[in-house]
């Protein structure tokens, strides 16, 4: 196995099903990245596709476990979201996803209406919302019923979610269902797999000096194997040993049961 952990210097690591289930701190995963912090041995970057949460949330849930941690740290397809809109120059946006979410956005944007304008919208965004109502899913139909050539993006391609009642719906459920009551597709799917949320990592170091570490061999290695970038599973989530068995692609650089395992490598 050519995994060096020496010539690392930073971890990107992958947050539900690797250092939190559900809510829950996997407690040696969340030694070992405070006792790397505290040593300075490896710096981290928190990556979620998770896009139901702001920021904010995520700064709390994490130093909330014990681990310190600025914004900077916090790469999720929101900064995608926030640059696409910006780029786009919309003025009106339909964003089904959490209010706290929505509110977050508005701060960033405050020249853009995220009221649902069936006539001015231009764009509709599908976000990971937990309070997402049947409304809601109506009023994208409706916008795309009137307007199929309205721009449509997602935050992230996840079918389903972990937690610790087993996993629950995500993005990916709900653009399959709305595949099915009219067709409807994204223009663009942000997040992982996608390695642009990896920039600011890339920018700082050198690819050998970075690992992705996640549970999920579809979004978070995929990720990893796109940039170039070496990948550690972690048992600890999705992936099972007989899930890994079956898997045909390149094999991952390191393979552990939960993330604090990696220290006997
Ligand atoms: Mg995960």
């Amino acid at each position: 196995m050519s995994f060096d952990l020496n010539k690392k210097k930073v971890f990107v690591c992958d947050l539900d099903g690797t250092l939190f289930m559900g809510p829950h701190p996997i407690e040696p995963a969340v030694r070992f990245v405070i006792d790397s912090c505290n040593s300075k041995r490896f710096a981290f970057y928190y990556l979620t596709n998770n896009t139901s949460k702001t920021p904010d949330a995520y700064i709390k849930k994490i130093g909330g476990a014990g681990i310190p941690v600025t914004e900077e740290q916090i790469l999720t397809p929101l900064i995608t979201l926030e640059n696409y809109i910006r780029e786009q120059a919309c003025r009106s946006v339909y964003m089904v996803a959490s209010e706290a979410v929505v509110a977050h956005l508005q701060g960033l944007l405050p020249d853009v209406s995220f009221e649902f304008a069936p006539d001015r919208n231009e764009l509709m965004v599908l976000a990971y919302d937990a309070e997402l109502t049947y409304e809601k899913l109506r009023r994208l139909a409706v916008l795309y019923n009137a307007r199929p050539e309205l721009d449509f993006v997602a935050t992230h391609p996840d079918t389903c979610c972990p937690s610790e009642h087993g996993p629950i719906p995500d993005v990916g459920g709900m653009l399959k269902l709305l595949k099915a009551t009219n067709g409807m597709t994204p223009r663009h799917i942000f997040g992982k797999p996608s390695p642009s949320l990896m920039d600011p990592v890339l920018k700082r170091f050198a690819r050998e000096e970075i690992a992705v570490v996640g549970d999920r061999l579809y979004t978070d290695k995929a990720m990893a194997d796109r940039a170039g970038v070496d990948f550690v599973c972690v048992l600890s989530g999705e992936t099972t040993r007989e899930s890994l068995a079956a898997y045909d692609g390149p094999p991952p650089a390191v393979v552990v049961e939960q993330f604090g395992e990696l220290l006997a490598h």
